[in-house]
């Protein structure tokens, strides 16, 4: 009976999921196909580029996040964190410059080595840079999106934070849930997947939030001990 139930609450999961996939790939999807109708009627493609381009990557980030969830993330390189921080900036920048978010930095250099998966890392910073994003009020004047490391004795600490409006005790509490989501088209695996990442590079992976004044997600990489 016990083992039923708990099928059945998978099974609630995976419908849930697959809903909120279909919903996040539909949103982009009527965006192209209503950018490409325009641009035949006005005979002007150059207009839409720019749209129809980033809304074709947002589904690919989408498609990229679902598979990540199930693959073994094994590609591992050993590098100077930092460095792949650095390599972060332009599209970081690019993205808040669009949506008039102030993106502030600091970065702390070190000899020392980690396993990472480039790509992975990467995948978490434009997760919670997304998630910042789409938590912004659009009347908010005055939006901060922020990353600062430290090497700390054994691990490296990043600290990702926003000063949007937080979450509520309610939704914190649900945050470990899979697929727990408070978004309309969200689909809730932005936080499963980044744990599990950092769980695959043996990190901690915290979350703090107060609201009406913002969240803060730290996690940790531990260097490789020499
Ligand atoms: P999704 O973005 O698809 O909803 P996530 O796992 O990325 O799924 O986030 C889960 C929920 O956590 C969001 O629906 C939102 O309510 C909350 N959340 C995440 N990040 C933030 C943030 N920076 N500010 C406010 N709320 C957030
Ligand atoms: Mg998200």
């Amino acid at each position: 009976f016990n083992s039923l139930i708990k099928d059945k609450h998978q099974m609630e999961s995976v419908s849930h999921l697959a809903a909120g996939f279909a919903h996040e790939l539909r949103n982009p999807l009527s965006v192209i196909r209503g950018f490409i109708q325009l641009s035949g009627l006005t005979n002007n493609i150059e207009k839409y580029y720019r749209t129809i381009l980033s809304e074709i990557d947002r589904m690919n980030e989408i498609i990229e996040d679902f598979l990540s969830l199930s693959r073994n993330n094994s590609r591992k390189l050993v590098q100077e964190p930092n460095e792949l921080f650095q390599s972060l900036i332009p599209l970081i920048r690019s993205e808040c410059i669009l949506r008039n978010i102030t993106f502030d930095y600091h970065f702390e250099k070190t000899n020392r080595k980690i396993f990472l998966d480039k790509s992975m890392i990467k995948q978490i910073i434009l997760n919670l840079l997304r998630n910042a994003v789409e938590a912004f009020p659009e009347d908010q004047h005055d939006k901060r999106f922020k990353i600062e490391t430290k090497a700390l004795k054994h691990v490296y600490q990043v600290k990702v934070s926003d000063n949007g409006p937080g979450m509520k005790k309610s939704v914190l509490e649900q945050l470990g849930k899979p697929f727990f989501t408070t978004k309309e088209n969200g689909t809730g695996i932005g936080l499963p997947l980044c744990k599990k990442i950092i769980g695959d590079h043996k990190g901690e992976f915290f979350i703090e939030s107060k609201l009406g004044e913002g969240t803060v997600i730290t996690f940790t990489l531990p260097f490789i001990e020499e």
